[in-house]
């Protein structure tokens, strides 16, 4: 028994307003785990909605777990105490079901101390019948499950709202676990690993996914059309979390601008969006205990009423937040919404320097837009800029990332102009990220820039860079991103990894130990007719459109937005 850790959970629970679980007794019981910490989880809006509407139904309960913190970890080692729930302090193997909310690949690494914590076996080979299922939803379960796939039971291939209640019906009826496995297998959005046979050609690329019987040969991504019909916001506010200070609300899910490097913008299409009345009830709601409203949603300034709807928050006397806006939809209007709410710092996505790596990724925009929109911050008032860029791209040469510290100059020079008008100059920010090529996008065939050609064009952008006052330049971490890069486009083989990299290992000799080589996974072209891993399901976008757009990207050819009407990707019919 640890007081520590049951005083620390009890903190987080008084600190916390809103959704409350079920009582236990007769309901099915369902660990809902964040593989990260507290603070991380709790601002986030899936994790949260999976576990309202978990306990807005009378059958079933759900209670949290997180990664403890690192002080935590260690009590828990020193006391021998298992992971426990966060409403009731019981452990894993209570429950019926754990289910794994992921959103990011690097946090697979925390699941072999979180399996180890909880007492219940990594592996499903491992496991016994009497062991919780292991259920893994969150958009890496519908990008690419096979990493997990010996790990985890089952997969939630979509969203939540749509699959959980054929999925707890089914759960709730029970049964031997071998045929529950077999019958939840044909349940819609429902990926079930053990019913499919993995085979590979001797170079190591996979030659088939063959499903047993009464099995479907894909498993198709599952959405919410009517996003008006399922909140999405934080059921439960906490100041211990990220975005502590606001009520997150969902705006749209999906993006109609096909960025041919985005998986957020073709996971979650088609584009859909919440009515102007949904958004205002749900944010009436979040005034109640919070002043500042953050929405949500892969591209915010692109929602129709986005004006109206910033209206309508500051007329309730609430602040506004958002992520980052999309440079050809800002408006003076809504930078104006956005200073009177306070924000210090806008964030801008040119993603790339010149017009020809943004003619590759399909930004559809020119510089003149990218400095009409830097100008429109500037003359709002907004005190600092930050601006994001990838690298790595492909086709990406030397003549790519000088341009990019151009274009920066150029942003500079409006900023500084129209500081000086106001006698304060701000800070510009970037923060620039290696390209990850992701699954079902165009780029999914690409290869990862390798880390010494990176290196070397970071060195060049620290330097041009450094030369520009009030100008600063962060970098994510090569290391990180080549484990992301392997994680997002690998297969089966990796899940055995994990408790190599969790033991302390690095990513070459973690792969070495396995005979894997990381190269395969990372910087490897693939061919055009390779079989991926992840084509055990289907996104809804047909890969020879995938293929298409990355080849209009490679010729440089612009791809318009989403129109009504359209079929041309294949997920609207
Ligand atoms: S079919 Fe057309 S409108 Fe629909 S998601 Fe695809 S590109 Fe967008």
């Amino acid at each position: 028994m640890s007081r520590k850790l049951i005083d620390n959970a009890r903190r987080r629970l008084a600190g916390e307003t809103g959704c409350q679980a079920n009582p236990w007794g007769g309901r099915l019981s369902v660990a809902l785990i964040y593989p990260n910490t507290y603070h991380q989880a709790m601002s986030n809006l899936g994790f949260l909605s999976i576990y309202h509407l978990l306990n807005s139904r009378s059958d079933t309960l759900c209670e949290r777990f997180f990664l403890p913190d690192p002080d935590e970890i260690a009590e828990h080692r020193k006391t021998g105490y298992p992971l426990f729930s966060l409403e009731s302090g019981r452990p894993l193997q209570d429950f019926d079901v754990v289910a794994f909310s992921i959103s990011f690949e690097n946090d697979y690494l925390h699941l072999p101390l979180l399996f180890e914590l909880g007492r219940v076996p990594l592996f499903a080979a491992e496991r016994s019948p009497n062991d919780p299922l292991l259920l893994c939803g969150g958009v890496c379960a519908f990008l690419n499950p096979e990493p997990l796939a010996e790990i985890m039971d089952l997969f939630a291939i979509g969203e939540g709202e749509v699959i959980l209640h054929e999925l707890l019906a089914a759960l709730i009826q029970g049964g031997e676990r071998a045929e529950m496995l077999r019958s939840l297998a044909r349940l819609p959005g429902i990926y079930v690993p053990s019913r499919y046979q993995v085979h590979y050609h001797p170079d190591g690329t996979l030659a088939a996914q063959t499903p047993l019987v009464g099995t479907p040969p894909v498993v198709k991504r599952q959405w919410l059309a009517d996003l008006d019909s399922a909140a999405s916001r934080s059921f439960i506010q906490t100041e211990a979390t990220e975005f502590g200070d606001m009520a997150l609300t969902e705006v749209s899910r999906g993006c109609s601008r096909g960025c041919r490097f985005c998986a957020a913008g073709y996971i979650y299409l088609p584009l859909r969006e919440r009515s102007l009345e949904n958004l205002v009830a749900q944010v009436e709601t979040g005034l109640c205990q919070r002043s500042k409203v953050g929405l949500v949603g892969a591209a915010v300034s692109d929602y129709p009423q986005i004006a109206e709807l910033n209206q309508e928050i500051l007329n309730r006397g609430g602040k506004i937040s958002v992520a980052s806006l999309r440079i050809d939809a800002l408006t003076a209007a809504e930078v104006a919404a956005l200073k009177a709410s306070g924000h210090r710092t806008v964030a801008l996505a040119p993603e790339a320097g010149s017009q020809r790596m943004r003619d590759l990724i399909n930004k559809n925009l020119d510089v003149g837009q990218i400095l009409q929109a830097v100008r429109f911050l500037a003359e709002g008032g907004i005190p600092n800029l930050k601006l994001y860029f990838i690298i790595g791209l492909p086709t990406e040469t030397e003549a790519d990332i000088l341009e990019m510290l151009e274009l920066v100059e150029q942003i500079r020079e409006v900023w500084v102009e129209e500081g000086r008008k106001r006698g304060r100059l701000g800070n510009i920010t970037l923060s620039v990220n290696p390209f990850i090529p992701k699954p079902f996008t165009p780029f999914q065939w690409a290869g990862m820039e390798p880390e010494k050609s990176l290196n070397a064009k970071l060195k060049k952008i620290r330097s041009g860079i450094a030369r520009l006052g009030n100008t600063e330049v962060f970098f994510e971490s090569l290391r990180s991103a080549q484990l992301q890069a392997l994680l997002s486009r690998g297969d089966r083989r990796l899940g055995r990894l994990l408790p190599e990299l969790a033991a302390g290992k690095n990513l070459k000799a973690g792969c070495r130990s396995l005979g894997l080589d990381p190269d395969f996974y990372t910087t490897r072209e693939r061919s055009a007719a390779e079989l991926f891993p992840w084509e055990v399901l289907d996104s809804g976008v047909s890969r020879d459109y995938l293929w298409l757009e990355y080849q209009r990207g490679l010729a440089g050819q612009r791809t318009p937005p989403c129109q009504v009407g359209c079929k041309r990707c294949g997920v609207c019919g």
